[in-house]
């Protein structure tokens, strides 16, 4: 019977005929995503007939094996891809490829009008036009359970064709047949095609095998010429036998006759033949037993996840089921990469997988951003393939997914915390990240804050948990004590943590920046209130000796504090009797609720900030003066005499600036520090106020100019009195 009369005619519905000429009419680069939506399809196809022999073996009928096969072919310009998947029936292939419009169609021509990537076809359920971006011509051959063997075909053009298909039979499966674009044959390379399947289905979860072209020596008698290599795609029977080893069935040697036998000469040549290489090795490691995985199977799997050329440092790998099902693999890195908190939008690296298909990298919703340094792979049983990004930002799975994704994460980090060399690790490289939790995530806070680490001024070169501080707490303790500060160095030599270490209580160093942030969440720990020992309101158990001193000590300075703020004026809130100092005269406290020193320094320090924060969150602070100082009581007895002794000015700012940068803070004006620092060195060397310097050329150097004119020099010569 002549085919040409059971060829029958399609056109495309109106939607998806446009569709088509805006894939070939549209300038786009990224082409090689159309290989990803075939292989999409041909693995839902397979995922459909698995499905339904889980319940009717006899389904599967003679072809029981599932896979995607794909053939490359030069010298046609095709790239053929087959699958043992469902198939289509005559009514699938007009209905699904051409005349029943899906919303999806036109939705998808909208997105790209407002910029959307052609990449994201697979989203609106559009994939298979994708052929399009690569083929002028594409021809399906279908075989489905229910019906005889059909070809679908069409070279665009608003219309399709149906036909019989008296070639090949399939058994069961697909075959599309891409007829390559003159200037797409890359495409029909075996190095692109790998490179292709490497980057976007490698965790495609049946075996996609590429049928490759190889060259192997072989013996022949001298003067038999060279067999021309037989590029004939072998039938699957063909294949079973074919063994590497074994004699090629489809590379024919030609013109093997008696005459042959009488010249017994060889030599060797070379033959090519065909081959089949199994592209997705990197099976999907999640959906194994996670007890017959080694170490170095996850190891190898990360790194085919991550190009990281390391090995990981731990991971997790389980699987949640009822109500909703996905299974995870979550992996801690052994260094944090370089630009981990650089950028403003943070990437995570989790990839999204529906049913073993890739659906998105960088899934936001799925893992918040303090963890964005955790690496893996989720897949989802109950998610939609065709889910959008929109869609994902609302969707109550994705919700449950994340919530346990940060469980298992915390529960990791636990378990590192056995082997204290591997804690140390991770804690080096990701303490930021624990910090960045504590401030981020209320309902992890507690457990977030066992994983803390801290040098302490008991602590020597380790750090230690807050459980060990509240282990080494003292029976009257009730506080735990820490500094913030710029380096250890600075803080365990600071005026604060003096009193309070002779006392024999422990404080805790916080010299990481965002420590500042972590405590201001961070209000408590095991029933005990942190308590920063450059605030003011530090009270240390006291006993009723001390309290009586306080109070005596207090009303004995009282003169002599409102001196002070007198004279500092705006520059403090307030001046008060210190009881947390040793050996400094003096030092500044800074209020509850407001920027520490080192909290000031380090918003100084962002160049971006918005400058009216610097305001009102600006340290308020508080000058302490230390009653058992003899210059703060020299200072006192001079207050006494006379109130408005006017070298007791001057003091009083020398100590106030002096304090200042004890305590961390910069100077607002270093000049006027540093003229009264040189009017002090002056006076030591014995040289005369009026006296400037001269030198050879007979300039005069300035001296530093004083703004604050009062505090004059005529008054200067009673500093002598501060020695
Ligand atoms: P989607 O995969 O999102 O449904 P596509 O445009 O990629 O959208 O595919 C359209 C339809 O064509 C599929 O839903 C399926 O019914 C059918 N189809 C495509 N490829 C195959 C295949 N290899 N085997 C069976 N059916 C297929
Ligand atoms: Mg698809």
């Amino acid at each position: 019977m002549p085919e040409e009369q059971e060829i029958e005619t399609f056109a495309f519905q109106a939607e998806i005929a446009q569709l088509m000429s805006l894939i070939i009419n549209t300038f786009y680069s990224n082409k090689e995503i159309f290989l990803r939506e075939l292989i999409s399809n041909s693995s839902d196809a397979l995922d459909k007939i698995r499905y339904e022999s889980l319940t009717d073996p006899s389904k599967l009928g003679e072809q029981k094996e599932l896979y995607i096969r794909i053939i490359p072919n030069k010298d046609e310009k095709t790239l053929t891809i087959i699958d043992t998947g469902i198939g289509m029936t005559k009514a699938d292939m007009i209905n699904n490829l051409g005349t029943i419009a899906k919303s999806g169609t036109k939705a998808f021509m909208e997105a790209l009008q407002a910029g959307a990537d052609i990449s994201m076809i697979g989203q609106f359920g559009v994939g298979f036009y994708s052929a399009y971006l690569v083929a002028d011509k594409v021809t399906v051959h279908s075989k489905h359970n229910d019906d005889e063997q059909y070809i679908w075909e069409s070279a665009a053009g608003g219309s399709f064709t149906i036909r019989p298909d008296s070639s090949e039979p399939l058994g069961r499966g697909t075959k599309i047949i891409l007829h390559l674009k003159e200037d797409q044959i890359e495409y029909s390379e075996e190095r692109r095609i790998k490179e292709i399947v490497k980057k976007h289905s490698q965790f495609i979860a049946y075996p996609i095998k590429l049928m490759v072209q190889k060259e192997r020596e072989k013996e022949i008698s001298d003067d038999e010429e060279e067999p021309a290599a037989d590029d004939k795609e072998k039938t699957d029977e063909e294949k079973k036998d074919d063994g590497e080893e074994k004699e090629p069935d489809d590379a024919k040697i030609e013109d093997v006759d008696e005459e042959k036998e009488k010249k017994p000469k060889k030599k060797m040549i070379k033959e090519k033949y065909n081959d089949e290489e199994e592209l997705n090795k990197t099976k999907p490691l999640w959906m194994r037993n996670p007890d017959e995985i080694s170490q170095e199977e996850y190891g190898e799997f990360y790194k085919s996840l991550t190009n990281d050329w390391d090995e990981h440092l731990a991971v997790k790998h389980f699987s949640v089921e009822g109500q909703l099902e996905f299974r995870a693999l979550l992996f801690i890195p052994k260094r944090a990469p370089f630009d981990l908190f650089e950028n403003k939008k943070q990437k995570n690296n989790i990839k999204l997988y529906v049913r073993r298909v890739f659906i998105m990298e960088n899934c936001e919703e799925l893992i918040p951003e303090y963890l964005n340094f955790i690496k893996g792979v989720v897949d989802s049983e109950d998610l939609p393939l065709n889910i959008s990004r929109e869609m994902l930002q609302q969707n109550k799975i994705l919700k449950v997914i994340r919530k346990n994704l940060v469980k298992k994460c915390l529960e990791l980090f636990e378990e590192l915390n056995d082997d204290k060399e591997q804690f140390k690790k991770f804690y080096e490289q990701f303490s930021k990240n624990i910090k960045l939790g504590i401030h981020e995530d209320t309902t992890n806070r507690k457990k977030l804050a066992d994983l803390l680490r801290y040098h302490t001024s008991a602590s020597g070169d380790e750090i230690c948990s807050l459980k060990d501080y509240v282990s080494r707490m003292k029976e009257n303790q009730k506080h735990i004590y820490f500094i913030t500060g710029e380096s250890r160095d600075i803080v365990a030599h600071s005026a604060f943590v003096e009193r309070v270490c002779k006392r024999g209580y422990e404080v805790i160093y916080m010299v990481d920046p965002i420590d500042e942030y972590c405590v201001q969440q961070l209000k408590e720990y095991d029933g005990k209130t942190l308590v920063s020992v450059t605030k003011e309101g530090l009270e240390l158990p006291e006993d009723e000796a001390e309290k009586k001193k306080l109070e005596e000590d207090k009303k004995r300075f009282e003169d002599l504090c409102k001196a002070m703020k007198d004279i500092l004026d705006k520059k403090v809130e307030k001046v008060l009797v210190s009881n947390r100092l040793v050996s400094s005269p003096c030092c500044i406290v800074t209020s509850q609720y407001g920027w520490s020193a080192n909290m000031e320094r380090i918003m100084k320090a962002q160049a971006l900030r918005d400058s009216s924060t610097m305001g009102y969150m600006a340290a308020k602070k508080n000058l302490e003066i230390n009653p058992d100082h003899p210059v703060v009581e020299k200072l006192r007895q001079k207050v006494e005499i006379d109130k408005n002794d006017k070298s007791v000015k001057d003091l009083v700012n020398l100590l106030f600036e002096t304090a200042l940068l004890c305590s961390g803070f910069g100077l607002e004006d270093p000049q006027t520090h540093a003229s009264r620092i040189y009017r002090m060195i002056k006076l030591g060397l014995g040289i005369d106020e009026d006296e400037n310097v001269v030198d050879d050329g007979g300039d005069v150097m300035v001296e530093p100019t004083v703004p604050d004119s009062q505090a004059q020099a005529a008054d200067v010569s009673r500093m002598e009195e501060v020695d």
